[in-house]
């Protein structure tokens, strides 16, 4: 594995790599990898000649009272676990790399429009601009054939499917699915942040999205509010250590919320444990009218 810091040593190694006619696939990452992260890893070894893993904490993506600063990070565990699975570079810039002239100095930024008005985004104001501006550079550095997201960020991937698309990059986001914990608990590098209690309650949030899955595919269930109501219920009394950001119910294609649950729809939640901030999703799909859960 190649370890690599600075943007032209990497763009020369990817256009070594392209005209060679290889495939390359991109997994950006913010690092303290974990079992989700190595599973986009892997999912990109299987498809391309190529894999390139970059580990960026992006301080745009993050807001003034936010964690950037006490975000975890290991990065010779990170190396180790990125040979492991077979990463081929790791990209490591500083944040002069990626911001030339400081995060505070930027100009010119990627849009995520209505894209971001709902969920994670009206929570973290210019928190999607921050990603996809992050992502779009990255995409021009590495041009990579695809580029995988977890299913665990789902309006990320969406959003940066849809950036892919909107802007040309000529690039296939891969959306991967979650990868959780024996009791539910989706991987997060965060989970590090839990105590003993906050990491046994967390185990509502898996609970309430299954109860809303069940609530959709055998109760019959289509009223968004309703369900989201029966899933902060079961979370205020199973979790009293938690406290609830949002629960919303979105359309898929416009990530707007829908109060009947009748198209391809989004259930997400973030919730806080402390100054841990977790979040998670259910995406439904309805095939002839009939709903289908990922995970059923
Ligand atoms: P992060 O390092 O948290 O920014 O995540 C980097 C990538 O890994 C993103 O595409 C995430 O969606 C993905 N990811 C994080 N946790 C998981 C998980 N539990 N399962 C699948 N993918 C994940």
């Amino acid at each position: 594995m190649e370890e690599i810091a600075d943007a032209s040593t990497l763009r020369a190694a990817m256009a070594g790599a392209r005209c060679s006619g290889k495939s390359i696939g991109l997994v950006p990452t913010m690092g303290y990898l974990h079992r989700g992260h190595t599973s986009l890893m892997a999912h990109a070894r299987a498809d391309n000649d190529v894999v390139v893993a970059s580990i960026f904490v992006n301080p745009t993506q993050f807001g003034p009272s936010e964690d950037l600063l006490r975000y975890p990070r290991d990065l010779e565990r990170d190396r180790a676990i990125a040979k492991e699975v077979g990463v081929d570079v790791l990209f490591v810039p500083d944040a002069e790399t990626m911001y030339p002239d400081g995060p505070d100095h930027q100009e010119i930024w990627v849009d995520p429009g209505s894209l971001a008005a709902h969920l994670d985004g009206a929570s973290r104001p210019f928190h999607y601009r921050g990603v996809a501006t992050v992502v779009a550079k990255l995409f021009n550095l590495v041009q990579p054939h695809r580029a995988y997201f977890g299913q665990k960020d789902g309006q990320q991937s969406l959003i940066v499917g849809r950036m892919a698309r909107d802007l040309a990059f000529g690039i296939a986001v891969v959306t991967v699915p979650t990868v959780r914990e024996a009791d539910g608990l989706a991987l997060s590098s965060r989970n590090v942040f839990l105590s003993p209690d906050e990491r046994s309650q967390a185990v509502a949030i898996p609970k309430a999205l299954a109860l809303a899955r069940n609530l959709i595919l055998d109760g019959g269930h289509r009223d968004a509010r309703g369900i989201a109501e029966r899933m902060r219920a079961l979370i205020e009394r199973e979790a009293p250590l938690a406290r609830i950001d949002f629960i919303g119910v979105v359309a898929t294609d416009t990530i707007a919320p829908v109060s009947t649950i009748a198209g391809d729809s989004m259930i997400a939640l973030a919730v806080y444990f402390g100054g841990a901030r977790l979040i998670d999703n259910e995406t439904v799909r309805f095939i002839d009218g009939t709903p289908h859960f990922g995970s059923r």
